[in-house]
Protein backbone atom coordinates (compact mmCIF):
# COMPACT_ATOMS: atom_id res chain seq x y z
CA UNK A 1 0.00 0.00 0.00
CA UNK A 2 1.29 3.17 -0.82
CA UNK A 3 0.94 5.79 1.89
CA UNK A 4 -0.11 9.40 1.48
CA UNK A 5 2.37 10.35 3.77
CA UNK A 6 5.12 9.76 1.08
CA UNK A 7 3.51 12.17 -1.45
CA UNK A 8 2.82 15.29 0.81
CA UNK A 9 4.05 18.19 -0.31
CA UNK A 10 3.41 20.90 2.56
CA UNK A 11 0.26 22.69 2.91
CA UNK A 12 0.35 26.19 0.91
CA UNK A 13 -1.19 27.90 3.53
CA UNK A 14 0.18 27.77 7.31
CA UNK A 15 -0.92 28.34 10.41
CA UNK A 16 0.34 27.90 14.00
CA UNK A 17 -1.30 26.48 17.15
CA UNK A 18 -1.00 25.79 20.52
CA UNK A 19 -1.30 22.14 21.72
CA UNK A 20 -0.73 20.32 24.59
CA UNK A 21 -0.35 17.05 23.91
CA UNK A 22 -0.83 13.85 20.68
CA UNK A 23 -2.29 11.00 22.09
CA UNK A 24 -1.70 7.96 19.65
CA UNK A 25 -3.96 4.69 19.84
CA UNK A 26 -6.90 6.26 21.30
CA UNK A 27 -10.07 4.26 20.38
CA UNK A 28 -12.24 6.74 21.91
CA UNK A 29 -13.37 10.10 20.36
CA UNK A 30 -14.68 8.79 17.06
CA UNK A 31 -14.26 5.71 15.04
CA UNK A 32 -11.22 3.38 14.87
CA UNK A 33 -7.67 3.68 15.92
CA UNK A 34 -7.42 7.54 16.18
CA UNK A 35 -4.51 10.57 17.18
CA UNK A 36 -6.02 13.02 19.31
CA UNK A 37 -4.43 16.44 19.31
CA UNK A 38 -5.30 18.13 22.53
CA UNK A 39 -5.31 22.42 21.79
CA UNK A 40 -5.15 24.54 24.46
CA UNK A 41 -7.33 27.29 25.94
CA UNK A 42 -10.96 27.02 27.27
CA UNK A 43 -13.26 29.43 28.29
CA UNK A 44 -15.03 27.33 30.58
CA UNK A 45 -14.26 26.28 33.26
CA UNK A 46 -15.87 23.67 34.50
CA UNK A 47 -15.56 22.51 38.38
CA UNK A 48 -14.95 18.71 37.12
CA UNK A 49 -12.52 19.57 34.36
CA UNK A 50 -10.08 16.56 33.63
CA UNK A 51 -7.70 18.53 31.59
CA UNK A 52 -6.89 21.75 33.80
CA UNK A 53 -3.53 21.96 31.36
CA UNK A 54 -6.38 22.54 28.67
CA UNK A 55 -7.79 25.69 29.72
CA UNK A 56 -4.77 28.01 29.60
CA UNK A 57 -4.00 29.27 26.00
CA UNK A 58 -0.10 28.66 26.08
CA UNK A 59 2.86 26.82 28.50
CA UNK A 60 2.01 25.31 31.97
CA UNK A 61 4.96 24.02 34.18
CA UNK A 62 3.89 20.34 35.67
CA UNK A 63 5.94 20.37 38.85
CA UNK A 64 6.52 16.72 40.92
CA UNK A 65 7.37 18.13 44.35
CA UNK A 66 8.33 15.21 45.68
CA UNK A 67 10.95 14.42 42.94
CA UNK A 68 12.70 18.26 43.64
CA UNK A 69 15.87 17.81 45.14
CA UNK A 70 16.62 21.32 45.76
CA UNK A 71 19.66 21.86 43.75
CA UNK A 72 18.82 25.16 42.69
CA UNK A 73 19.63 24.55 38.68
CA UNK A 74 16.21 25.68 37.58
CA UNK A 75 16.65 28.61 39.44
CA UNK A 76 19.73 29.74 37.68
CA UNK A 77 18.38 29.03 34.78
CA UNK A 78 15.30 30.33 34.28
CA UNK A 79 15.19 33.67 32.14
CA UNK A 80 11.68 34.97 33.90
CA UNK A 81 12.51 33.95 37.37
CA UNK A 82 9.34 31.55 37.51
CA UNK A 83 11.55 29.36 39.85
CA UNK A 84 13.43 30.55 42.32
CA UNK A 85 15.32 29.49 45.99
CA UNK A 86 14.41 30.19 48.95
CA UNK A 87 16.82 29.34 52.23
CA UNK A 88 17.58 26.64 50.19
CA UNK A 89 14.08 25.56 49.04
CA UNK A 90 12.87 25.73 45.59
CA UNK A 91 10.21 28.06 45.09
CA UNK A 92 7.54 28.62 42.26
CA UNK A 93 6.24 31.61 41.41
CA UNK A 94 3.17 30.78 39.33
CA UNK A 95 2.36 33.93 37.99
CA UNK A 96 5.69 34.66 36.83
CA UNK A 97 5.17 33.70 32.58
CA UNK A 98 6.72 30.54 31.36
CA UNK A 99 8.35 31.22 27.83
CA UNK A 100 8.79 27.77 26.99
CA UNK A 101 12.95 27.78 26.80
CA UNK A 102 13.11 24.15 27.98
CA UNK A 103 15.99 24.61 30.10
CA UNK A 104 14.52 23.80 33.36
CA UNK A 105 13.17 20.51 31.84
CA UNK A 106 15.93 19.84 30.44
CA UNK A 107 18.47 20.51 33.06
CA UNK A 108 16.89 18.99 36.60
CA UNK A 109 18.82 15.79 37.52
CA UNK A 110 15.63 14.71 39.90
CA UNK A 111 12.93 14.94 36.11
CA UNK A 112 10.86 16.65 38.40
CA UNK A 113 9.69 19.22 35.58
CA UNK A 114 7.88 19.35 32.61
CA UNK A 115 6.88 22.01 30.48
CA UNK A 116 3.34 21.36 28.70
CA UNK A 117 2.28 23.36 25.99
CA UNK A 118 4.16 23.16 22.41
CA UNK A 119 3.77 26.43 19.63
CA UNK A 120 3.50 24.02 16.32
CA UNK A 121 2.50 24.66 12.68
CA UNK A 122 -0.57 22.95 11.41
CA UNK A 123 2.48 21.38 9.10
CA UNK A 124 4.23 19.77 11.99
CA UNK A 125 1.03 18.52 14.16
CA UNK A 126 0.01 16.69 10.18
CA UNK A 127 3.56 14.87 9.77
CA UNK A 128 3.55 14.41 13.70
CA UNK A 129 -0.17 12.28 13.34
CA UNK A 130 0.16 11.02 9.84
CA UNK A 131 3.09 9.12 11.31
CA UNK A 132 0.41 6.13 12.14
CA UNK A 133 -1.55 6.72 9.09
CA UNK A 134 -1.56 3.25 8.38
CA UNK A 135 -3.30 2.34 11.27
CA UNK A 136 -5.96 4.81 10.67
CA UNK A 137 -6.25 3.46 7.02
CA UNK A 138 -6.32 -0.26 8.20
CA UNK A 139 -9.16 0.60 11.39
CA UNK A 140 -11.29 3.06 9.73
CA UNK A 141 -9.95 5.52 12.08
CA UNK A 142 -8.20 8.85 11.95
CA UNK A 143 -7.45 12.25 13.43
CA UNK A 144 -9.69 13.80 16.36
CA UNK A 145 -9.00 17.85 17.89
CA UNK A 146 -9.81 18.27 20.99
CA UNK A 147 -9.26 20.36 23.68
CA UNK A 148 -9.29 22.89 25.69
CA UNK A 149 -11.54 24.16 23.13
CA UNK A 150 -10.62 23.52 19.37
CA UNK A 151 -12.96 26.62 18.43
CA UNK A 152 -10.63 29.19 20.21
CA UNK A 153 -7.91 28.19 17.79
CA UNK A 154 -10.43 28.14 14.53
CA UNK A 155 -7.57 28.97 11.77
CA UNK A 156 -5.01 26.20 13.33
CA UNK A 157 -8.09 23.56 13.09
CA UNK A 158 -9.61 24.83 9.79
CA UNK A 159 -5.88 24.42 8.44
CA UNK A 160 -4.98 21.09 9.46
CA UNK A 161 -8.37 19.27 9.22
CA UNK A 162 -8.00 20.76 5.45
CA UNK A 163 -4.46 19.20 5.17
CA UNK A 164 -5.92 15.48 6.49
CA UNK A 165 -8.50 15.15 4.23
CA UNK A 166 -6.81 16.06 1.14
CA UNK A 167 -4.85 13.08 2.17
CA UNK A 168 -8.66 11.41 2.61
CA UNK A 169 -7.88 11.41 6.73
CA UNK A 170 -11.01 10.95 8.78
CA UNK A 171 -11.57 14.07 11.10
CA UNK A 172 -13.75 14.71 14.67
CA UNK A 173 -13.99 17.63 16.49
CA UNK A 174 -14.53 17.35 20.01
CA UNK A 175 -16.23 20.85 20.87
CA UNK A 176 -17.96 22.50 23.94
CA UNK A 177 -19.51 24.95 21.91
CA UNK A 178 -18.38 28.13 23.58
CA UNK A 179 -17.34 30.31 20.60
CA UNK A 180 -18.36 32.76 18.48
CA UNK A 181 -20.50 31.16 15.42
CA UNK A 182 -18.11 32.28 13.09
CA UNK A 183 -15.21 30.60 15.09
CA UNK A 184 -17.31 27.06 15.37
CA UNK A 185 -18.53 27.37 11.78
CA UNK A 186 -14.99 27.72 10.69
CA UNK A 187 -12.94 24.99 13.16
CA UNK A 188 -15.72 22.30 12.02
CA UNK A 189 -16.81 23.16 8.29
CA UNK A 190 -14.70 20.81 6.91
CA UNK A 191 -14.45 17.83 9.47
CA UNK A 192 -16.44 14.44 9.07
CA UNK A 193 -17.78 14.33 12.54
CA UNK A 194 -18.44 16.89 15.49
CA UNK A 195 -18.52 15.43 18.95
CA UNK A 196 -20.23 18.19 20.67
CA UNK A 197 -20.84 18.33 24.52
CA UNK A 198 -23.49 19.41 26.11
CA UNK A 199 -23.62 19.66 30.46
CA UNK A 200 -26.68 21.17 31.38
CA UNK A 201 -30.28 22.20 30.13
CA UNK A 202 -30.79 24.95 33.37
CA UNK A 203 -28.77 27.87 32.78
CA UNK A 204 -28.17 29.13 36.00
CA UNK A 205 -27.13 25.71 36.69
CA UNK A 206 -24.76 25.62 34.01
CA UNK A 207 -23.46 28.90 34.75
CA UNK A 208 -22.89 28.33 38.20
CA UNK A 209 -20.42 24.96 37.49
CA UNK A 210 -18.65 25.54 34.59
CA UNK A 211 -18.37 29.68 34.58
CA UNK A 212 -20.45 30.54 31.45
CA UNK A 213 -24.09 30.24 30.30
CA UNK A 214 -25.32 27.65 27.90
CA UNK A 215 -27.18 29.78 25.92
CA UNK A 216 -24.23 30.38 23.11
CA UNK A 217 -23.21 26.58 23.35
CA UNK A 218 -27.27 25.67 22.83
CA UNK A 219 -27.58 28.68 19.79
CA UNK A 220 -24.44 27.14 18.13
CA UNK A 221 -25.79 23.41 18.66
CA UNK A 222 -29.20 24.18 16.97
CA UNK A 223 -27.19 25.92 13.66
CA UNK A 224 -24.57 22.81 13.54
CA UNK A 225 -27.75 20.58 13.44
CA UNK A 226 -29.30 22.63 10.55
CA UNK A 227 -25.79 21.27 8.04
CA UNK A 228 -25.40 18.31 7.08
CA UNK A 229 -21.98 17.28 9.15
CA UNK A 230 -22.63 13.98 11.57
CA UNK A 231 -23.22 15.37 15.03
CA UNK A 232 -22.62 13.30 18.15
CA UNK A 233 -24.13 14.95 21.55
CA UNK A 234 -21.64 13.84 24.56
CA UNK A 235 -22.98 14.31 27.88
CA UNK A 236 -20.82 14.38 30.54
CA UNK A 237 -22.65 12.42 33.45
CA UNK A 238 -21.45 14.32 36.41
CA UNK A 239 -22.16 13.14 40.22
CA UNK A 240 -24.17 16.29 42.28
CA UNK A 241 -24.17 18.46 39.22
CA UNK A 242 -26.32 16.65 36.03
CA UNK A 243 -27.00 12.76 36.91
CA UNK A 244 -30.27 13.59 38.81
CA UNK A 245 -33.53 12.53 37.45
CA UNK A 246 -35.17 16.10 36.57
CA UNK A 247 -31.64 17.34 35.58
CA UNK A 248 -31.69 14.29 32.65
CA UNK A 249 -34.83 14.28 32.13
CA UNK A 250 -34.80 18.22 31.17
CA UNK A 251 -31.26 17.55 29.10
CA UNK A 252 -32.82 14.50 27.23
CA UNK A 253 -36.23 16.19 26.30
CA UNK A 254 -34.54 19.44 25.23
CA UNK A 255 -31.93 17.14 22.88
CA UNK A 256 -35.20 15.78 21.65
CA UNK A 257 -37.08 18.89 20.66
CA UNK A 258 -33.63 19.92 18.98
CA UNK A 259 -32.87 16.94 17.14
CA UNK A 260 -35.90 15.87 16.01
CA UNK A 261 -35.53 15.10 12.18
CA UNK A 262 -32.24 15.66 11.88
CA UNK A 263 -30.60 13.17 9.64
CA UNK A 264 -26.90 14.28 10.70
CA UNK A 265 -27.80 13.46 14.44
CA UNK A 266 -26.27 10.67 15.17
CA UNK A 267 -27.15 9.98 18.71
CA UNK A 268 -26.18 10.58 22.24
CA UNK A 269 -23.00 9.31 24.18
CA UNK A 270 -22.80 9.70 27.77
CA UNK A 271 -19.04 10.28 29.24
CA UNK A 272 -19.43 9.26 32.68
CA UNK A 273 -17.22 11.02 35.45
CA UNK A 274 -14.08 9.88 36.52
CA UNK A 275 -10.63 11.09 38.51
CA UNK A 276 -8.35 10.37 35.83
CA UNK A 277 -7.35 13.99 35.88
CA UNK A 278 -6.91 14.85 39.44
CA UNK A 279 -3.53 14.61 39.74
CA UNK A 280 -2.62 17.28 37.16
CA UNK A 281 -4.30 19.60 39.86
CA UNK A 282 -1.53 18.22 42.08
CA UNK A 283 1.11 19.13 39.65
CA UNK A 284 0.12 22.39 38.82
CA UNK A 285 -0.68 23.38 42.16
CA UNK A 286 -4.41 23.91 41.85
CA UNK A 287 -7.21 22.20 43.85
CA UNK A 288 -9.52 19.53 43.11
CA UNK A 289 -12.79 19.67 45.22
CA UNK A 290 -14.99 17.66 43.09
CA UNK A 291 -14.56 14.19 44.49
CA UNK A 292 -18.65 13.89 44.56
CA UNK A 293 -18.35 9.52 44.12
CA UNK A 294 -19.52 7.71 40.79
CA UNK A 295 -22.00 9.38 38.34
CA UNK A 296 -25.27 7.75 37.93
CA UNK A 297 -25.93 7.14 34.05
CA UNK A 298 -28.85 5.05 34.92
CA UNK A 299 -31.43 8.23 34.83
CA UNK A 300 -29.79 8.66 31.56
CA UNK A 301 -30.70 5.43 29.82
CA UNK A 302 -34.17 5.64 31.31
CA UNK A 303 -34.78 8.67 29.60
CA UNK A 304 -33.52 7.68 26.50
CA UNK A 305 -35.79 5.53 26.20
CA UNK A 306 -38.58 7.39 26.67
CA UNK A 307 -37.55 9.90 24.21
CA UNK A 308 -36.34 7.24 22.02
CA UNK A 309 -33.11 9.04 21.81
CA UNK A 310 -30.36 6.69 20.26
CA UNK A 311 -27.58 6.21 23.32
CA UNK A 312 -24.46 4.65 24.26
CA UNK A 313 -22.29 4.92 27.37
CA UNK A 314 -18.62 5.67 26.64
CA UNK A 315 -15.50 4.75 28.72
CA UNK A 316 -13.91 8.26 29.05
CA UNK A 317 -15.29 11.81 30.03
CA UNK A 318 -14.78 15.58 28.30
CA UNK A 319 -13.96 18.19 30.31
S1 LIG B 1 10.72 26.50 30.37
FE1 LIG B 1 12.17 28.25 30.59
S2 LIG B 1 10.81 29.99 31.11
FE2 LIG B 1 9.61 28.11 31.43
S3 LIG B 1 9.86 27.67 33.61
FE3 LIG B 1 11.44 26.50 32.50
S4 LIG B 1 13.29 27.78 32.48
FE4 LIG B 1 11.54 29.10 33.06
S1 LIG C 1 16.25 21.68 38.99
FE1 LIG C 1 14.75 20.12 39.58
S2 LIG C 1 15.56 19.22 41.44
FE2 LIG C 1 16.66 21.16 41.14
S3 LIG C 1 15.44 22.67 42.31
FE3 LIG C 1 14.68 22.71 40.21
S4 LIG C 1 12.94 21.29 40.24
FE4 LIG C 1 14.15 20.86 42.08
Amino acid sequence: MRLSAERRSGISEQAYGWISNIQRFSLHDGPGIRSIIFFKGCQMRCAWCANPEGQTAEQDVFFHADRCLHCGNCADLCPTGLHSMNQNVHVLERDRRCVGCQLCEERCPAAALNIVGEHVSAQNAFERVMADEIWFRQSGGGVTLSGGEVAMQPEFARVLIEQLKAEDIHTAIETAGYASWHAIHQATAGCDLILYDLKSAEDALHTRFTGVSNKTILRNLARLLQGGQQIIIRIPVIPHFNDAPDQADKLLALISALTQGKKNFQGVELLPYHLFGTGKYKLLNMEYDWNRGSANVDNFLCMAHHYRLPLKVSGTLAG
